[in-house]
């Protein structure tokens, strides 16, 4: 599975993905909506995009559809609760539904709701296993909830599924939010040691230059992963003094995504 991923340099931080089989050159592109871009790099990739994949709903995912289909040809995947809600799907996704690209690429599909209702993630399995999250999960945070979606979903996404996934696990989120995400986590647990030593790299980082994270970094720097950190815990109850002495991973998830929300 070849992976380019495309920095749109918006001022929303949108990142686009094309996902290539390495023998045929057919591509899905996540999310195009730098679709001059997308179209760019696979041109000079020799690569065919054949299917366009939208993880959500929301304008700044969907909004290269129409010029990217007109370019290509392509068939459109979403979500198939998302069918009012995104204009002419060819395919609708459920949890479990396999995407082939190409010969060599499988994609499984995951029922991912929280940022909104009708959110799907992608994930590649083998060797190095990838998960393409668009707003689900970013780089050190996760996605908000005040645009169709709700936070207890969005626990329960991460909790039941996430958390499930290997560590090893290759990170593609829908946006560059990683300094401040990181500076997030540090507010919330200032002896973090793994993002201190992270966030100065983060500030200077070049977003057309990723770095791409693991889960098992998530898992060290990512405030939604900590859930029983007992420094998050000793922060939380400064913010929330009525929360209890340990407060299960449920309210801890919540009270930092409300925390977030005004941070
Ligand atoms: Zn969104
Ligand atoms: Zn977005």
């Amino acid at each position: 599975m070849l992976v380019e991923q495309i920095w749109t340099g918006n001022a929303g931080r949108n990142f686009n993905y094309l996902i290539a089989c390495a023998e045929t050159g057919e591509a899905l592109a996540v999310d195009p909506l730098d679709h001059e871009k997308c179209l760019a790099a696979a041109k000079a990739k020799g690569w065919a995009i054949t299917q366009i994949l939208n993880t959500h709903e929301h304008r700044d995912h969907t909004g290269g559809n129409a010029q990217m289909i007109a370019a290509t040809g392509a068939t459109l995947l979403a979500h198939a609760k998302a069918k009012d809600r995104i204009a002419g799907i060819d395919r609708g996704l459920a949890a479990g539904d396999t995407i082939k690209v190409g010969k060599t690429v499988e994609l499984s599909c995951l029922d991912t709701p929280g940022h909104t209702m009708s959110h799907i993630c992608v994930l590649a399995r083998g060797d190095t296993p990838a998960l393409f999250c668009g707003d689900t999960l970013f780089n050190a945070g996760a996605g908000n909830c005040h645009n169709g979606g709700h936070p207890n979903e969005l626990y329960n996404t991460f909790a039941q599924q996430l958390d499930k996934l290997p560590d090893t696990t290759l990170v593609y989120p829908g946006h560059d939010y990683i300094a401040r995400n990181l500076a997030f986590t540090l507010d919330r647990e200032p002896d973090n040691a793994k993002a201190n030593a992270m966030l100065p790299q983060m500030e200077q980082q070049d977003p057309a230059r990723a770095l791409v994270t693991t889960l098992g970094l998530e898992k060290e720097v990512n405030t939604f992963f900590r859930l029983t950190s007992p420094s998050v815990i000793r922060r939380l109850r400064e913010a929330f003094p009525d929360l209890p002495e340990k407060p299960d991973a449920k309210t801890v998830f919540l009270k930092l995504r409300e925390l977030r929300n005004k941070w």
